[in-house]
């Protein structure tokens, strides 16, 4: 599981950041890539990686401000025109009104796609578990910005515990069916009479990973809610320390903030974006710096980097 950033400026694209884009990157999964909000130009940066637009199967969108959905018409666009390819239907969540935003501009410019797009759209009564399937759950909760926007925690349902396979055959089990019975948990008895307990030959299943996401927002107990032990917290970070509360008159938060968030949700790794392109290199290290004083474990990131969950 990794996290590519696709665009991590805040507001518009400057030379070095595009505006806001990531991918949570399930290959090994589930075979396919979630993106999380969709800002102009995201297809370019696509492009720019070794991520399949075909494989992109789910977008979320935390809110409909410009720069995180104007990037949806090109991007679903060009994904239909991967002609060789299977057409494969992609899921769209996001507050009410990003269907009509996105078919409105389909139709004015003539856009037909060849698969279809399924639209789950919520508002502040209809947000908690937005999605489950046999490995992930998704929930939203709103945030503080200033318009509607949510935060997203995925979580992954805990991974079953590996067959010792090795220690089964030094017990004198032979490969074949006995091998599926154990690891399913049944204990059985060999020829010989030994009592082979499964429990001893299987791993303790593995807690599955929690990765939360975040949209513009000012600080809020739902961002605490939303990040607790999370594995990895994404966190905008539109203003340094010190402007809190010009920070708070437009909605958004700075990295103090950000870093006082992942510090009380007790999250193992926070990760700035939505930069504002008044910060110069000297000025990230900063940002990072002064954050580390509240959360050490903190990482402004860049354009296309990725990121191991
Ligand atoms: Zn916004």
């Amino acid at each position: 599981m990794d996290i590519q950033f696709l665009g991590t400026g805040a507001g518009q694209p400057s030379k070095a950041r595009n505006v806001s884009s990531l991918a949570l990157k399930l290959l090994d999964e589930i075979n396919a890539v979630w993106l999380f909000d969709c800002g102009e130009g995201t297809q370019n940066r696509i492009l720019e990686t070794t991520i399949r637009p075909r494989k992109v199967s789910k977008i979320f969108i935390t809110h409909l401000h410009g720069d995180h959905i104007f990037g949806l018409p090109g991007f679903l666009s060009s994904r239909a025109f991967q002609a060789n390819e299977e057409q494969t239907d992609l899921d769209i969540y996001g507050p009410q009104g990003i269907k009509s935003f996105v078919l409105t501009s389909l139709r004015v410019s003539g856009s037909r796609l060849p698969y279809k797009i399924h639209f789950h759209e919520f508002d502040q009564d209809s947000l908690g578990k937005i999605l489950e399937t046999d490995k992930f759950t998704v929930y939203a909760e709103e945030l503080d910005h200033t318009i509607f926007c949510v935060g997203y925690r995925v979580m992954q349902k805990d991974l079953e515990g590996t067959l010792d396979a090795e220690k089964l055959k030094a017990a004198g089990v032979p490969f074949g069916p006995l091998f599926g019975k154990i690891k399913n948990g049944q204990d059985v008895v060999l020829e010989d009479g030994t009592e082979i307990k499964a429990t001893d030959y299987i791993s303790a299943p593995r807690p599955g990973k929690v990765v939360t996401i975040l949209g513009d927002t000012r600080k809020t107990n739902a961002s605490v809610r939303l990040a607790v032990n999370a594995d990895v917290l994404v966190h905008e970070s539109t203003y340094g320390k010190g402007d809190e509360k010009i920070a708070r008159n437009h909605g958004h938060s700075t990295n103090m903030q950000a870093a006082q968030v992942a510090a009380e949700a007790g999250a193992k790794r926070l990760l700035l974006n939505h930069i504002s392109a008044r910060f110069l290199s000297k000025d990230i290290s900063q940002l990072k710096k002064d954050a580390a004083t509240v959360f050490e474990n903190v990482h402004v990131v860049k354009d296309l980097e990725e990121v191991e969950i």
